[in-house]
């Protein structure tokens, strides 16, 4: 078989890269392991605009949120299925200084924030003594439909391999790539936190961390909203079900869900939730997360068939389409991609 790139990885950065080169006619073959928890997988989908304890506005955010709703809401168009929708975070504070540094934002006249005027809005919903802020808007992007019916078109036009890469059967025949039968012009690494061990690419500086989440079935929550009180309760598109998560961890032993995180989480949702629910699921995984937390874009200094497009951290939903369409044009059209993203900034790093 002969391609111009061979894709490694169908989770949301594989999906968009496949998708954008596929609009350029380009000829390449996806393969993906279907791992059932990789991040892709497990994720609740958030693009909130503004991120940490200062409600600070995420990096590109401008360019960031519209991009990404014009993009998931053509491919769910194309696909037949909801991608995206739009809802705002009610953000329960836990203290009085946490309402006191949301209060500072608001005054500061940032974009997304404002505290509410109905402050017992949630009464019946939600135990809560110190009131809430908005932010607005937000999106959740449907990654439970968007990977199955993006893979189900991949099958379909027999451009996915459902197995497990294996780097050693790689050659670099210098101008070409071979894996197995296939030869192609260039490799393009999507496979989040398998990269960092990929002999090319682990002097970059990633940084994953251990995140956990639960799923739930909760049947009388208005599900136009996100609600936070240090875990974030997020709906997905099937009604009725719930997504709570996550943790941040940077010391690990392995990567499986814990007992502490399931007890943990069930007792909070016990004293904050006024609503039955039960847990239907519980996933854990390793963000693809970077230590300046940029993404990891563009191809090697020294060995320019092989390219990546990783890093996405805790906001591949938002990074992903924007720098998969970035990547497609560098890759045919040499168009720089921004250099806070561009992994030419660790050249002297990779040529070491
Ligand atoms: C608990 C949790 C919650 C999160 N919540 C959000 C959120 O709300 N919003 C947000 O934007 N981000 C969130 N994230 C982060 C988000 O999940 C990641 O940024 C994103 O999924 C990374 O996507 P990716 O495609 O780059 O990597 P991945 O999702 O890791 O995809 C890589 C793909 O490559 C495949 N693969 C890897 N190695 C091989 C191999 N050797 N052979 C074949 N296939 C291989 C994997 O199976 C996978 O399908 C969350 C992450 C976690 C863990």
């Amino acid at each position: 078989m002969i391609v111009d790139y061979i894709i490694i990885g169908q989770g949301i950065s594989g999906t968009w890269l496949s998708y954008y080169l596929q609009k350029e006619g380009q000829r390449f073959i996806v393969i993906d392991n279907n791992f059932k928890d990789a991040p892709s997988r497990i994720a609740a989908g958030i693009i909130n605009p503004v991120t940490g304890r200062r409600h600070a506005t995420v990096w590109m955010a401008d360019e960031l949120l519209p991009f990404a709703w014009n993009a998931y809401t053509e491919l769910g168009e194309a696909q037949g299925i909801r991608a995206i929708s739009q809802k705002k975070i009610i953000d329960f504070f836990p203290s009085a200084q946490m309402r006191l540094s949301f209060q500072q934002r608001v005054e500061e006249k940032t974009d997304y924030v404002r505290m509410s005027s109905e402050e017992d809005r949630f009464r019946s919903m939600f135990n809560y003594d110190l009131g809430f802020g908005e932010i607005d808007p937000v999106y959740t992007v449907h990654l439970e439909n968007i990977l199955p019916a993006w893979r189900k078109e991949l099958l379909k036009k027999k451009l996915l391999l459902e197995e497990e890469f294996i780097l050693s059967e790689l050659q670099d025949n210098k101008d070409k790539i071979q894996y197995k039968d296939i030869i192609a012009e260039k490799i393009i690494f999507c496979d989040g936190p398998s990269s960092a061990a990929n002999p090319w690419f682990e002097k970059l500086p990633f940084a994953p961390n251990k995140g956990e989440a639960l799923t739930l079935q909760i049947n009388e929550l208005p599900p136009d909203n996100i609600y936070k009180k240090g875990l974030t309760l997020a709906p997905l598109a099937d009604p009725g079900h719930w997504w709570i998560g996550s943790a941040y961890e940077w010391d690990f032993t392995d990567v499986d869900p814990t007992e502490l995180f399931r007890t943990r989480v069930s007792s909070l949702l016990k004293e904050w939730l006024k609503q039955p629910f039960s847990i239907t699921g519980h996933f854990a995984s390793l963000r693809p997360a970077t230590l300046e937390r940029r993404p990891f874009v563009g191809l090697h200094p020294l060995q320019s068939n092989m390219g990546i497009l990783n890093g996405m951290g805790t906001k591949g939903c938002s990074l992903a389409p924007f720098f998969a369409k970035q990547l497609t044009d560098h890759l045919l059209h040499g168009i720089p991609i921004t250099p806070e993203a561009d992994i030419k900034r660790f050249s002297k790093t990779l040529a070491r």
